[in-house]
């Protein structure tokens, strides 16, 4: 689908804060992407869509995965917002027609990260955090200095603030969250 398209879809679907954050989101993923050498038009669709299920109510979000034969695991049963990424990538899928893997797993692993992710995984994963229009949060200089100087390291230091200032954000958190943020810090260490 067409980026033009997807961005009146979306402007549909999402409440207008949520709908600016995505665009800001947007732009500052194709802007890294310029950076690092990644593909920038995959960054756009990445970041217009990685909060594509986010004003999805918690129950249908269970629905969608269980029609779908999507595993729910028991952190995100009892917190069901971590599933966004996750309904996220099906319906970018589905309603969206994205066939790009690297995109889908963009928007999967946008609430978490994960350990080892692709260039464009972690664009999303950082421009998501360090988008101008973010309310202020801790440290927040040096990150998006990182996030257009060494790009593992902007995933460290989200990862760090993100499980030192669990309640700063509507981040949400789980054992994927600590595995990736052990992940790099010995990569940046
Ligand atoms: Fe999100
Ligand atoms: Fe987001």
């Amino acid at each position: 689908m067409e980026l033009k398209k997807i961005t009146k879809l979306i402007e549909k679907e999402l409440d207008g804060k949520r709908y600016e954050h995505v665009r800001s989101v947007e732009f500052t993923a194709a802007a890294m992407a310029m950076k690092f050498g990644a593909d920038v038009e995959s960054a756009l669709i990445a970041g217009i869509l990685h909060d594509c299920a986010k004003n999805i109510p918690n129950e249908k979000k269970l629905s969608i995965c269980e029609k779908n034969n999507l595993p729910v695991s028991d952190t995100e049963r009892a917190n069901p917002d971590l599933l966004h990424g996750k309904v996220g990538a099906y319906l970018a899928r589905t309603e969206y027609e994205v066939e790009d893997e690297d995109i889908l797993n963009a928007i999967t692993y946008h609430t978490t990260g994960r350990p080892g992710m692709s260039l464009l995984e972690k664009i999303v994963f950082v421009a998501d955090y360090i988008e101008p229009l973010r309310k202020p949060l801790p440290n927040i200089d040096k990150i998006r200095e990182a996030a257009f100087e060494d790009i593992d390291l902007a995933v460290y230091l989200e990862l760090k603030n993100v499980l030192t200032f669990l309640d700063t954000l509507e981040k949400e958190v789980d054992d994927v969250t600590k595995e990736t943020f052990e992940y790099y810090r010995s990569i940046v260490e």
